[in-house]
């Protein structure tokens, strides 16, 4: 099997295609991992969970689970004074007996150890330009650097501006979501701990709302039960992890016409200082004074420039040894923060599917036929649910 990208979604679905005895190669357009910046934190609640713990190695979930971070399962929105508009349990807690709960990741820290064990699967610097269909049914992808590799199947797990997708399925659209956001941390040494309000420390993620066309801020809590780098030490054999201190991953969004908004060349032109800048005029005034506290420590150098996308209505199409996961065929804004838990579902997904296909019979086709009609089922009730309370919560379009 070739898989196109190296997310959570095409990462997930090597080491569950792996577990199975199924040969697979990751091709990644990246010259290397790290090789630009990811974002920060990453929560994964119950379906990402579970698929996690179906794809990886016990060890690598285990390790998973000991580097990440256990917030409490609520989720709080709160207006610009800190009056709690609402407050529920964390999106799909099922509370069934072996739910973990929500788990708040650093990202670079879960793809380093999802990269861990496939040792020679994973192709960085192979950019996929196209595809084509063999006379023996199999698919050959041909990569920029002019290489080629043939195989059953091609998943593309390649985001959400996906090759794969625009190849296969060229009529979906992927539609701006109508915002922008500046993305960065604030580091949590003990100090900044005791400093910053109680409240942010009590939900796994709070939005702050403006109102209607204004600006929010969101704040989500990365405190590590083990310091990455600690607990990859500690494993036998080592997981080699970068040494990353607890943070608050903390986002300040406006929709993209708010009157003080760069076009979107512009925004993602702008030097960290100008962003800083920028996202505290979006922001403006008359927000509770713990809102100044926090931002006084917002860390200008790890700040990010993001446009928001999601997909537009996707109609049902024939199965083929082409087939797309995560983001490639289910782009949503972060607002439920179910983008990456989908895409691990799809990946546990479409290696259930595979696991039991032995050649190139028919069987292949109809497993991943089985797969697709699943994930229409239930990736785009999620997708549009996350674009209405993306509209309700944060003037998403
Ligand atoms: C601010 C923000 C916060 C978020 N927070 C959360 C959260 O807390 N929880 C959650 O579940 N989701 C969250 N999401 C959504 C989540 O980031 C995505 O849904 C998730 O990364 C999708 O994973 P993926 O593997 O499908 O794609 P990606 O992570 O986008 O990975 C695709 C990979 O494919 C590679 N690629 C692209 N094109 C090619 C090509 N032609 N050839 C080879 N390789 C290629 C890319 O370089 C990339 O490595 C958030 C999103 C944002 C913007």
């Amino acid at each position: 099997m070739i898989i196109i990208g190296a997310g959570p979604g095409g990462l997930a679905l090597a080491h569950g295609l792996r577990r199975h005895g199924i040969d697979a190669v990751v091709h990644e357009r990246d010259a290397r991992a790290g090789a630009r910046p990811q974002g920060y934190r990453i929560q994964l609640d119950e379906p990402g969970l579970t698929g996690l713990r179906h794809c990886l190695p016990t060890e690598l979930f285990e390790l998973c689970l000991a580097t990440a971070g256990a917030p409490p399962a609520r989720v709080s929105v709160r207006n610009r004074y800190l009056e709690v508009l609402a407050d529920r349990a964390a999106a799909h807690a099922s509370g069934t007996a072996d739910a973990v709960g929500p788990r708040a990741f650093d990202r670079p820290t879960l793809r380093r150890i999802m990269l861990h064990g496939l040792d020679g699967q994973v192709h960085h610097g192979a950019r996929l330009t196209s595809y084509r269909h063999e006379d023996d049914g199999r698919v050959t992808a041909c990569f920029a650097d002019g290489r080629t590799a043939t195989a059953d199947l091609i998943v593309g797990a390649d985001g959400v501006n996906s090759t794969v997708r625009r190849l296969l399925l060229p009529e979906v659209r992927v539609e701006d979501a109508g915002l922008r956001l500046v993305y960065g941390r604030i580091p949590l040494d003990a100090r900044a701990r005791e400093a910053l309000p109680d409240w942010v420390f009590e939900s796994v993620f709070t939005v702050l709302t403006g109102g209607p066309g204004e600006a929010h801020l969101g704040l989500g809590p990365v405190q590590f039960a083990n310091r990455p780098d600690r607990a990859g030490r500690a494993r036998t054999p080592v997981v080699d992890l970068p040494p990353v201190g607890d943070y608050l991953a903390c986002m300040i969004g406006a929709p993209a016409d708010h009157p003080a908004m760069p076009a979107t060349a512009d925004l993602r032109a702008l030097p960290t200082a100008a962003l800083r800048e920028l996202a505290l005029r979006l922001l403006g005034g008359g927000w509770h004074e713990d809102v100044h506290r926090l931002l006084a420590r917002w860390d200008t150098a790890s700040l990010l420039p993001l446009r928001i996308s999601t997909t537009g209505p996707v109609a049902p199409w024939e199965p083929g040894p082409v087939t797309l996961i995560g983001d490639a065929i289910h782009a949503m804004s972060p607002v439920l923060a179910m983008g990456a838990n989908t895409a691990v579902r799809d990946a546990a997904e479409l290696t259930r599917a595979l696991a039991g296909v032995t050649g190139r019979d028919g069987s292949l086709v109809e497993a991943v036929g089985s797969y697709e009609s699943r994930m229409r089922d239930y990736a785009f009730p999620i997708v549009a649910e996350s674009r209405r309370t993306g509209q309700q919560r944060v003037g998403q379009r």
